[in-house]
């Protein structure tokens, strides 16, 4: 409160909140090769809780590795993953419980087409983390209808736009209420028309607090609504500053030259 002037650094408050203070994902020394291709190189950098972290690089700089990491999609050679006070590098943690506690969205392929958006939206709510279709319903109603499609719960991915598709798979994202979103190159694959209303949607979360990582190309966005930027290059980080920092003001030549390319 106003009047407490002590410092809660305890994991919750007497609430329940989550922890202001600490980061929601702390990457420590992340190392990861496919064979002789060393893609991360020592990768540190941390989340705090409602930041918007725009993860860039060229094709091919592993943001997608780095996401998979994350996700538990791929396994680290070295290094360590915190999100919250759970270390998810641990072979012993929890994978489902893991995954419960962090959102995805890839750049296609994200519904099942022959589900209806109602199947897809609950399905790993009730097969993965074991909810009653009852309490998955509800939710995905509740997620549905904050983005307008309550209609379209019938409906089937092929009788949605692209940017429908994509907005329907980060509301599933969300049914567990998740500390983190990964959102990687969400757009890259939609009508450059569609892409619009799906990145409208993320800065819609992002005014609701929530916290994003997310690799794109659309810069200018990046440069709105972004909080912080991190750039790969060569597998390692190459700047890690606010957007004005890295793309207005970076003295770097490398740095400066990538982003030429999507003036
Ligand atoms: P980005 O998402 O930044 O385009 P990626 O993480 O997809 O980059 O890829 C980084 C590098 O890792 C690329 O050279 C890619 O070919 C390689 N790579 C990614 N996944 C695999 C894999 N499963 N097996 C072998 N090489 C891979
Ligand atoms: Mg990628």
């Amino acid at each position: 409160t106003m009047t407490n002037t002590t410092v809660d650094t305890a994991a919750h408050d007497a609430t329940g909140a989550r922890d202001m203070t600490k980061p929601v994902l702390r990457l420590d020394d992340i190392r990861k090769s496919f064979g002789s291709t060393q893609v991360l190189r020592g990768i540190s950098f941390e989340i705090r809780p409602h930041e918007v972290v725009a993860l860039l690089g060229p094709s091919g700089s592993g943001k997608s590795t780095l996401m998979k990491c994350v996700n538990l999609l791929e396994q680290v050679d070295d290094g360590q993953i915190w999100l919250g006070d759970t270390d998810i590098t641990d072979p012993r943690a929890n994978q489902d419980q893991i995954r419960s506690r962090i959102g995805v969205v890839f750049q296609q392929f994200n519904l099942f087409p022959h589900m209806s958006v109602m199947k897809n939206v609950t399905l790993a709510a009730i097969k993965v983390h074991h909810w009653d279709r009852d309490r998955a319903e509800a939710r995905a109603l509740e997620l549905l209808d904050r983005i307008g499609m309550r209609d379209k719960a019938g409906a089937y991915p092929d009788q949605l736009s692209g940017g429908q598709q994509q907005r329907v798979a980060i509301a599933r994202a969300l049914m567990t209420d998740p500390e983190l979103l990964l959102l990687d190159e969400i757009t890259s694959a939609l009508d450059p028309m569609l892409v619009g209303e799906v990145l409208n949607m993320v800065a819609e979360l992002k005014s609701q607090g929530t916290t994003i990582l997310m690799a794109t190309h659309e810069m200018s966005f990046a440069h709105d609504a972004a909080d912080r930027i991190v750039l790969l290059r060569h597998g390692v980080i190459a700047e890690n500053g606010t957007p004005r920092e890295v793309m207005d003001e970076s003295q770097n030549p490398e740095t400066q030259e990538f982003f030429a390319h999507f003036r």
